[in-house]
């Protein structure tokens, strides 16, 4: 049996991280067995639905390197694959479910149900459809119910459950789960505009478009014994069933907007690069081995495997995520991340450097950062001359004498031929020792003068890279507004 899965989303606004993860293990299941990934779109709940949020979705995936090979884009041959163009198909199966006995008609108002739940609610029960007392094939009988029809009312079609029966059905991750059809409502399949509801519209699709494997969230699992009913009323072959582990914020409460960016989208902006999000998403919830953590989406196509996935909740772990975003910016050259660099200062409305002076920043910074964004405020030094220059450092290093003391050594600097970062270390080390000084007595003056700033990469290195003009040019500038009490 060749595997096919889907990804079945509703386009309602972003891509949640929790749909990325959704996404991504169905992609990686089905390329671990050479199956087929199909997209899905699943826009009838027209409440909910927004306009472009599925070229958005497209977009992402794309983005994080989830490519289906059935698609609306793509086409294939169980198509259409937006739920809105298939209505004809549900309309059809409801009404043969109706036929056969497994599903009715009910004609109840909104209002109506409304106070049928509100009772319930009030006695402390469920608040379950009561297909004793609603309006409906059942307590209308045959000839009412047709002749409703006839006049035109409107009406929706709901599943009829069967009573005191137990539901059972195997998901590869949780096991046995067994339901009561006591705690089963007599779901709406059909709404009265025509549209299926997700319930059935899911089904009648998997089914149709040959579907072996259901891998989606935990909070589609009470769906599922409707789901099971369903696919026995039609007589059909259930698919397997995975439902993967709920997303956890830190404190362990459901990951929620609240605590931070949940879209994709958020995260793509923010600069985080496709091979971290990826290797962060795809171990929520599942690792190949105990003993590695980064992994290329082929290392993780090739590890995956849905019985390894956990039952308990993930966590997402932000701090992770970044961890993962400071290794992978680690992975690329120097040349690569320059451009990125000069890409943002642009978007910054920043002058750009040439090529060579922005790699030699990202030698610098590389390992001090990230994400590059953070660069021109970081380095902001290495694009012009310190703005400002922090009050409590040079509070502690700058001593009445230091003017005095640093002079010499920086018309050393003026004269040396090299002024290289080994040649800048030996020439300072040589002078504090003859001068019977400490190295960081003239290192953080230095610092401070030229960048203004406690942190940076290695004075000397800077120092190479911003050269000697600049440098003296800085040195020169504090100087004069010391002199001036300006600082
Ligand atoms: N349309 C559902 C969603 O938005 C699909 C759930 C499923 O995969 O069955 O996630």
């Amino acid at each position: 049996m060749s595997v096919r899965v889907r990804f079945a989303p509703s386009p309602t606004g972003f891509l949640h991280v929790g749909g990325l993860r959704t996404a991504l293990y169905n992609y990686l299941f089905a390329k671990h067995f050479g199956g087929k990934c199909i997209l899905r779109i699943e826009d009838t709940d027209r409440n909910r639905f927004v306009e472009n949020a599925a070229d958005n979705l497209i977009t992402v995936l794309r983005w994080a390197g989830i490519e289906f090979d059935e698609s609306p884009e793509k086409g294939g041959a169980f198509g259409p694959y937006i739920q809105s163009e298939r209505l004809e198909l549900y309309n059809k199966l409801a009404a043969l479910l109706i036929s056969n006995n497994k599903a009715y008609y009910a004609f109840d108002t909104a209002e109506e149900i409304d106070e049928m739940r509100a009772k319930q609610a009030k006695d402390g029960g469920d608040t379950k459809y009561l297909r004793n007392i609603g309006r409906n094939s059942f307590t209308l009988g045959v000839s009412a119910t047709d002749e409703l029809i006839q006049s035109g009312a409107q009406y929706v079609i709901r599943l009829n459950v069967p009573e005191n029966e137990e539901i059972s059905f195997k998901d590869i991750i949780r096991g046995d789960v067994t339901v009561r059809t006591s705690d089963i409502d007599d779901q709406v399949l059909l709404k009265s505009d025509g549209f299926p509801t997700y319930h059935l519209a899911n089904v009648v699709d998997d089914y149709e478009m040959g579907i072996t494997h259901v891998i989606r969230g935990e909070e589609w699992l009470p769906s599922t014994p409707k789901h099971v009913l369903l696919y026995r009323a039609f007589g059909w072959e259930m698919p397997q069933f995975a439902h993967l582990p709920l997303l956890l914020n830190k404190d362990k409460t459901k990951l929620s907007k609240r605590q931070g960016s949940v879209a994709v989208e958020d995260f793509i902006s923010a600069g985080y690069f496709r091979e971290a999000l990826i290797n962060f998403v795809g171990l929520l919830g599942f690792n190949p081995s105990a003993d590695k953590e980064i992994y290329s989406m082929e290392e993780l196509i090739e590890g995956f495997s849905l019985e390894k996935v956990n039952k308990g909740g993930a966590v997402f772990d932000l701090q992770k995520l970044d961890w993962f975003q400071g290794y992978y910016l680690r992975t690329y050259s120097n040349t690569e991340l320059a451009e990125l660099l000069e890409v943002t200062l642009k978007s910054l409305g920043m002058n750009s450097r040439t090529q060579e002076y922005l790699e030699k920043i990202i030698i610098l910074f590389k390992e001090r950062v990230t994400f590059i964004k953070e660069i021109p405020e970081k380095a902001s030094y290495m694009f012009a001359k310190p703005a400002e220059f922090e009050q409590d450092y040079f509070a502690k290093h700058w001593k009445e004498n230091t003017i005095e003391l640093i002079l010499p050594l920086v018309n050393i600097y003026k004269e040396t031929n090299e002024f290289t970062h080994t040649a800048l270390h030996d020439l300072t080390k040589n002078f504090v020792e003859n001068a019977g000084l400490k190295l960081k007595e003239l290192i953080h003056p230095l610092r401070l003068m030229i960048t203004g700033r406690s942190t940076g990469a290695g004075m000397f290195e800077t120092m190479e890279v911003l050269g000697r003009q600049e440098c003296l040019a800085r040195i020169e500038y504090f100087i004069k507004m010391k002199e001036k009490e300006n600082l």
